[in-house]
């Protein structure tokens, strides 16, 4: 079934008694202010994993989510992180493909899907980012490069692996920028990917897919986002860091 969820990546933000602070934060405002049923996730650094997951484990519609992983089930990879170490943490989530990591780790689609597999081997959930960048957008390039980015990530997955992905729409022009997508820019990919969806796996996979949207997501623009048709929550990154923004966007959901 498709989940409303808003998705906080802290990047490298934030100090241990920081990012302890900012859960306990959301998880009271939550409680008190928000009857909905839209899940929340919180993407911390690696060394708050363990610290933050015991915050959360008791905690109904909260999860913990990892902003990347290594592909290799164990090994000689100094400095990286495997899903079984993340599960062993209590993670449940993990970031695959963040703009930041195609542009500065030079991820490819082919190792990103290699990522995917690793991660649902591990009973971990994939939120699977893509997104064009403003010149792709500019030369109109936008829908082919979100079909290669799904084709060659993640459409090598039979439908029930599909099923347990998250997509996340982020217009690269939008991360970090204070830019948002309007409205109808962000709906109109969305449509695009579910429509591709829905080629490749069907119309109840597509319909089931929650497809989130990432870029200068705040709460003065969270609403009239969410309330598109094929919009189903955000992945948020700046506006993740301020308990009272956070929760006011999954008030948004
Ligand atoms: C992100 O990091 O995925 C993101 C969307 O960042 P921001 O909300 O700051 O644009």
């Amino acid at each position: 079934m498709r989940k409303k969820i808003a998705a906080g990546n802290w990047k490298m933000h934030l100090t241990s008694d920081q990012a302890q602070a900012l859960v306990s934060e959301v998880v009271n405002m939550y409680h008190n202010e928000y009857h909905g049923d839209a899940e929340v996730i919180f993407a911390p650094s690696y060394p708050f994993l363990s610290q933050i997951h015991h915050l959360v484990k008791d905690v109904d519609k909260v999860h913990l989510s990892a902003q990347n992983l290594h592909e290799a089930e164990q090994g000689a990879y100094t400095g990286e992180v495997s899903a079984s170490q993340l599960t062993s943490v209590g993670v449940t989530h993990v970031i695959i493909g963040h703009s930041e990591r195609r542009q500065y780790q030079q991820e490819s689609n082919a190792l990103l899907a290699s990522k995917i597999d690793i991660a649902l081997a591990h009973g971990l959930t994939p939120i699977y980012c893509i997104g064009e960048t403003l010149e792709q957008r500019e030369a109109g390039n936008t829908l082919d490069v979100i079909r290669t980015q799904m084709t060659d990530g993640c459409f090598h997955l039979d439908a029930e692996a599909f099923g347990k992905l998250i997509i996340a729409y982020e217009p690269v022009w939008a991360i970090g920028t204070g830019v948002t997508a309007s409205p109808d820019q962000a709906q109109e990919v969305h449509a695009f990917i579910r429509q591709l969806i829905r080629d490749k796996y069907g119309a109840q996979v597509a319909d089931d897919c929650s497809i989130l949207y990432g870029g200068s997501v705040k709460p003065s623009n969270a609403a009239e986002l969410f309330a598109m048709a094929d919009i189903d929550g955000g992945l948020v990154g700046g506006a993740a860091l301020k308990s009272r923004d956070f929760t006011d966007i999954i008030k948004a959901l």
